[in-house]
């Protein structure tokens, strides 16, 4: 009698194609899965033939995508017997490891830049009872630090730099691949440390199983068995990438010491995936690109306003650069685009507030009121 497996996280779903012993405490929230949802009124409004997709991963469980990551980071820290995993987070990093830190019933240290991070990220990783550590400095000083302190104390980094964060991550391109029967011609991602966009291009070689660039077949722990599902795919995207301006160092060309951006889960100067991020661009045929706060918060709006999805204003940014890139043609049309969304609109409610100008109207609490609030809309 067949019967459907329960969804329980990506680690149990695609068990053989992660560096996992099937012995291990698996530390999982059912993360994974996320809807793929085309678009239907940005579309036709852009007057371009072109299919875009948007992969909602604000609906992991924490809020983001850093939850496919976590999952595979934790269960290993704790399976080798970490005493305790730290990281240094723009916020979702930090909200994630808590969630799975707290699952898992491990300490955790998450360090952030004071004052810079998304009230919703903060309030995650005090609820879920993280040492939080507010240093005086933005992201990058506390990446350094995390990589300072690890060499001296018992603790597991669980940043990106974490090799099993990646493998995680590329989950996200093996369900892609599953629901649209082949990859997309291009793949848009916003771009911080670049480890996300990395993450998505392992996925996608691996279930090519092939190609020829360094990162292909460099699966380092299974082998070569993740190409079990070689018969479907032969191709694989290319990887478009966008920055905030502020904080843009793949398009200066180096480093930016003083990143500023809405897009605080971007606000990234020193990248940790620079060469990856680098090799992904080369052996994909894609670019980077960036785009403005003005642009990033104004496809932030559309989406939430046209199609029902509100993600926070990094991932607005992949949509953001998309529009622009199919308005100009570089996208052509006929193309299938997958935007990623890289994180829920509910991370950041001040500066989804801060933009609603005019949308909140107070009137008395009486009929004649009301009604004439609603006349003026109908
Ligand atoms: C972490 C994060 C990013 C950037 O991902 P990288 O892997 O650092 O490039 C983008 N958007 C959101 C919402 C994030 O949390």
């Amino acid at each position: 009698m067949p019967f459907r497996v329960r969804y329980t996280g990506l680690i149990s779903k695609y068990m053989d194609l992660l560096p996992i012993s099937d012995d291990a405490r698996v530390i999982g929230l059912g993360e994974g899965n996320t809807p793929l949802i085309r678009l239907t009124r940005i579309p036709r409004e852009l007057g371009r033939d072109v299919d875009i997709y948007v992969k909602y991963e604000g609906l992991n469980p924490t809020g983001s995508f850093k939850d496919r990551g976590m999952t595979v980071a934790v269960t290993k820290a704790v399976d080798e017997g970490a005493k305790a995993i730290i990281c240094a987070s723009t916020g979702n990093t930090s909200a994630s490891a808590a969630a799975y830190a707290a699952r898992a019933g491990t300490t955790c240290f998450v360090l952030i830049p004071d004052g810079k991070i998304a009230l919703g990220k903060l309030a995650q990783a005090v609820m879920h009872g993280a040492r939080v550590i507010q240093i005086r400095g933005n992201f990058d000083d506390g990446m350094r630090l995390v990589k300072e302190v690890a060499e001296q104390s018992p603790v597991t980094i669980v940043n990106s730099i974490n090799p099993y964060r990646l493998q995680g991550q590329k989950t996200a391109a093996f369900e892609i691949i599953e629901e649209l029967g082949r990859a997309p011609d291009y793949h848009c991602l916003p771009v911080g440390n670049a480890g996300n966009i990395t993450a998505h291009w392992i996925g996608y070689s691996e279930w090519a199983g092939g190609g020829d660039g360094p990162l292909t077949g460099a699966c380092n722990f299974c082998d070569g068995r993740c190409r079990f599902a070689s018969a479907i795919v032969d191709k694989r995207p290319r990887m478009v990438g966008y920055q905030a301006a502020g904080s843009a160092p793949f398009m200066r060309g180096g480093p930016v010491d003083d990143p500023e951006t809405v897009a605080t889960a971007i606000r990234i100067g020193h990248p940790q995936s620079w060469d990856q991020a680098h090799a992904v661009q080369r052996e994909s045929d894609g670019w980077f690109d960036e785009v403005t706060d003005d642009e990033i918060l104004a496809a932030q709006r559309m989406l939430a306003n046209h199609e029902g999805v509100f993600c926070e204003p990094a991932s607005a940014a992949s949509l953001a650069g998309a529009l622009r890139d199919i308005e100009s043609g570089r996208i052509p049309g006929g193309s299938t685009v997958v935007c990623t969304l890289t994180g829920h609109g509910l991370k950041d409610p001040d500066t989804a507030i801060a933009q609603s100008g005019g949308a909140v109207e107070t009137v008395d609490a009486e009929l004649g009121a009301v009604r004439q609030a609603i006349t003026a809309h109908l």
